[in-house]
């Protein structure tokens, strides 16, 4: 299915309005959804919502919950959103922080027991337009660890994303680096088990920890690994983003003695900087022009893949997909087709 944005913003409405969410809700989770497809981040679109449906009814995803506020000192601030949608809580959350951030410099948000918080980037890019550094490290809580610490064939941890977002400058826009600690999201791997495809070489082990391009090795009875980028490094960030987004924001971490069955639940730290207390901004968005001028004069190995920075390939899929249609693979398609019957939502055709 190859469908338009805004038709495939109004399924994705209806199908948020069924777990009884108020409007607000509704439009904030199914523009972040749609906004994570237009955007080349499908793991993180529309087909979400085959999980997030049946968290809600199971009642591991909780509609409409205000964030309890634990502490709030002006500078640091940590919420528990309840497992309420973690797009509406994270959004708040870094809000606040750019709100705190303008008045002190700098503030820290701790965000425990959300509920998915989707694409980290959304957050960043929030902050890059209020003109804000922010970096955000994040914990998964949720089912088996998927994906293995270096040297490892066994699953310690989830996909633990970090972002770290730089304001746009006059000539430059955002540079949102944006991604899973883990070689690929693991809604990639589904992407793709879903649509049929191989993984990209160097992402999975099989259950016997032998390198696998197949996506099935995941969803067998005997389920394979995912492995983290960049071997030691990707690892070693995965653990501090547990220890970060998990045990010191007061999240839970996924380690063995926390219930796996609770929906999908992200811990969030996230750190908002006003760049203007450190550097003249002048001087500074010099530099970052001059910098991103530097890294794309860079003679390409491939004359037909120039050198880009992070938040490019974002911004280049969202203008082909506004212009061209999302691509939505079949079985995910299925999927959602059979939510909508059930709660009789019309599908688009
Ligand atoms: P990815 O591997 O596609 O990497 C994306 C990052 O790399 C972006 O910053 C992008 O701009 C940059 N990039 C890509 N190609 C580039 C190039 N040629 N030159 C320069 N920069 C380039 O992303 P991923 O690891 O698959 O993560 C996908 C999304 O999943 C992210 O938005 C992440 O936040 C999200 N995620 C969320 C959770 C959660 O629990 N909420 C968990 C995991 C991942």
């Amino acid at each position: 299915m190859i469908v338009n944005h805004l038709v495939l913003r109004d399924f994705a409405r209806n199908l948020v309005a069924a777990g009884g969410s108020a409007k607000a809700e509704i439009d904030i989770v199914a523009d972040h959804l749609i906004e994570a497809n237009l955007r080349g981040h499908d793991s993180h679109g529309i087909g979400m919502l085959v999980a997030y449906v049946k968290d809600f009814e199971a009642g591991t995803l909780r509609p409409n919950q205000a964030p309890e506020i634990i502490s709030d000192s002006g500078t640091i601030s940590v919420w528990d959103a309840r497992a309420g949608y973690g797009q509406v809580v994270a959004r708040q959350a870094v809000e606040w922080a750019i709100g705190a951030a303008r008045t002190h410099g700098v503030a820290v948000n701790g965000l425990r027991n959300a509920h998915h918080i989707g694409r980290v980037g959304t957050y960043g890019e929030i902050a890059a337009r209020a003109g804000m550094v922010s970096l955000h490290f994040v914990n998964v809580a949720s089912g088996p660890p998927p994906v293995a610490p270096y040297r490892g064939k066994e699953g310690r941890f989830l996909t633990n994303p970090v972002c770290i977002a730089i304001p746009g400058t006059n000539l430059n826009e955002p540079i949102l680096l944006d991604f899973a600690t883990s070689r690929v999201a693991m809604g990639k791997v589904r992407v793709a088990h879903n649509a049929g495809k191989p993984m990209l070489d160097g992402a999975l082990l099989d259950h016997d920890g032998n390198p696998s391009t197949d996506p099935g090795v995941m969803y067998g009875d005997q389920r394979g690994v995912v492995l983290p980028f960049g071997e030691h490094k990707g690892s070693g960030l995965a653990l501090i983003c547990e220890i970060l987004a998990g045990a010191i924001v007061g999240s839970p971490t996924v380690q063995s003695m926390t219930p796996p069955e609770r929906g999908i639940i992200n811990g969030m730290l996230s750190i908002v900087i006003d760049p203007q207390r450190l550097n003249n901004r002048d001087s500074m968005m010099a530099e970052i022009d001059a910098m991103i001028a530097w890294v794309k004069s860079a003679a390409p190995s491939d004359p037909d893949m120039p050198v880009l920075v992070a938040g490019d390939p974002e911004r280049a899929t969202r203008a082909a997909r506004m212009a061209n249609g999302i691509e939505v693979d079949a079985t995910t398609w299925g999927q959602l087709a059979a939510i909508a019957e059930r709660y009789q939502i019309a599908v688009p055709t």
